[in-house]
C-alpha cells in the first residue's frame, strides 16, 4: 500500500515539476524579444529561469525528505535535471558543472540552493556523469596496502585495514532505525559506508536497541530502506538473521544464520553479500567454516565504536583515530545528526573516508 502511495506521489510531483519548466519555457519563449531588446542576453535569461528550475527542484525534494518519502526523491531530481536540460537546450551557455551533487543533506559546500544554482548549468560533461556514478570514498594508492596473509582457506578476520594513510572505514549494523534522512545525506554527500543488515532489526521483529532514544523509523521501510541504500552505492552485507551469539551455537546452526542472511539479501536486494559481522564480536571456527560455506569472502570486526551524540569510543587507550581503522556505527535514533557530527570529527582530523571494498581488495590480491 505504502508502495503505490509513493509510486502515485511519484507520478503527480513529476508532473508538477514538467508542468513547472513547461510554464517557464514558454514564458521564456513569449518574453525573450523584449528581453533582447532590453539588451539581457539570451545567456542570462537562461541562467534565470535555471535558477527557478533549481529551487523548484530543491523545494519539491525537501518536501519529499518531509514526508520521510526518500525514493520519491530521486525520481524527481531526474525529472527536474532532464526538465532543465531542455530548457536549456536551445541556449549558448557554457560554465562549471557539479551543480546536481547538492541537495537538502548537502551542507559540506555551504551553498544555498539559490547561490548554488546561479553558478550552474545543465550536467552534460562526461565528468559530472562518472563522478557522481561511481562509488564514493578514496581507494588505495598503488603499493599503498600491506596484505593480509590468507589463514589457510578459511576466510580472514579484519579488524583494521593495514595502511600508513590517514583513511578510515564506516561500517552500520543492525537496522532498527530507517531515518530516511540519513539515505539522503549518504547520497548527496557521496560518503561511502558498509551496512551490515541483520533481518530482524530490518523487519522490526523484535525489541530494538534502547540506546540513542526513542525510535521514531524503527522499521520503517523494512527492505525497501536498504534497496535505497543499495541505490546509495552503499555495500549491503551479512550480520546474521536474529543476533545470536554465534559462539553459543553449533555449526549447523551457525550455517543456518549465516547462509540464511545470505539468501534473503538476494531475494530483497539482489547483490550477493561478501562479508561478514559477526554479531557483538564473537565467532570461533565453525563460524568461519560457516561463512565460507555460505560464500562469504571475509569475516569484518572493528576497532572503535561510535556512541549516541557521534562520541568515538576507541578500544586504545591513546584514544586517537589510527590509519585503517573500521568503526562500527548502529541505526540508532538521530543517525543523521550523530553521523554528520563523527564525518566533521573525522575530517577535522585529517583523515578521509575510505571505500572499504576497494581497500579490502587491495589487502587480499582479489
Ligand atoms: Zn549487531
Amino acid at each position: 500500500m505504502l508502495k503505490g502511495r509513493v509510486r502515485g506521489r511519484n507520478v503527480s510531483i513529476v508532473a508538477h515539476v514538467a508542468h513547472v519548466l513547461g510554464a517557464r519555457v514558454s514564458r521564456a519563449a513569449r518574453t525573450f524579444p523584449a528581453v533582447r531588446a532590453a539588451g539581457v542576453t539570451r545567456a542570462a535569461l537562461a541562467r534565470a529561469a535555471l535558477t527557478q528550475a533549481a529551487l523548484t527542484r530543491a523545494t519539491l525534494t525537501q518536501a519529499a525528505q518531509v514526508d520521510g518519502l526518500s525514493p520519491v526523491a530521486r525520481p524527481v531530481r531526474v525529472a527536474a535535471v532532464a526538465a532543465v536540460a531542455v530548457l536549456l537546450a536551445g541556449c549558448a551557455t557554457s560554465g562549471e558543472s557539479g551543480g546536481t551533487a547538492d541537495g537538502p543533506g548537502g551542507d559540506t559546500t555551504g551553498a544555498t540552493p539559490g547561490s548554488t544554482a546561479t553558478s550552474t548549468t545543465a550536467p552534460r560533461s562526461d565528468a559530472t556523469t562518472q563522478r557522481l556514478d561511481g562509488p564514493p570514498g578514496a581507494v588505495p594508492r598503488r603499493g599503498e596496502v600491506r596484505a593480509i596473509p590468507a589463514t589457510g582457506s578459511l576466510p580472514p578476520v579484519i579488524s583494521s585495514i593495514p595502511t600508513t594513510r590517514k583513511v578510515v572505514f564506516l561500517t552500520i549494523d543492525d537496522g532498527w532505525e530507517q531515518d530516511p534522512g540519513f539515505v539522503q545525506r549518504v547520497r548527496d554527500q557521496r560518503i561511502p559506508i558498509t551496512a551490515f543488515a541483520m533481518r530482524d532489526a530490518v523487519e522490526a521483529k523484535g525489541t530494538p536497541d534502547p540506546a540513542g532514544g526513542p525510535g521514531q523509523f524503527v522499521g520503517a521501510g523494512k527492505w525497501g530502506y536498504f534497496r535505497s541504500l543499495r541505490d546509495a552505492h552503499v555495500p549491503i552485507e551479512n550480520h546474521t538473521l536474529t543476533h545470536p551469539n554465534l559462539r553459543l551455537l553449533g555449526y549447523d546452526a551457525q550455517r543456518r544464520e549465516i547462509c540464511g542472511s545470505s539468501t534473503i539479501i538476494r531475494r530483497e536486494l539482489g547483490t550477493r553479500p561478501t562479508l561478514f559481522r559477526p554479531p557483538f564480536g564473537n565467532y570461533n571456527t565453525d563460524t568461519l567454516r560457516a561463512a565460507k560455506n555460505c560464500g562469504l569472502k571475509t569475516v569484518l570486526l572493528w576497532t572503535a565504536t561510535v556512541q549516541p551524540g557521534g562520541k568515538i569510543a576507541y578500544q586504545v587507550p591513546d584514544k586517537k583515530l589510527r590509519p585503517g581503522d573500521i568503526l562500527l556505527i548502529h541505526f540508532r535514533p538521530n543517525l543523521a545528526r550523530d553521523f554528520q557530527i563523527l564525518v566533521n570529527k573525522i575530517k577535522r582530523r585529517g583523515y578521509e573516508l575510505g571505500n572499504l571494498q576497494a581497500y579490502l581488495d587491495a589487502a587480499t590480491n582479489r
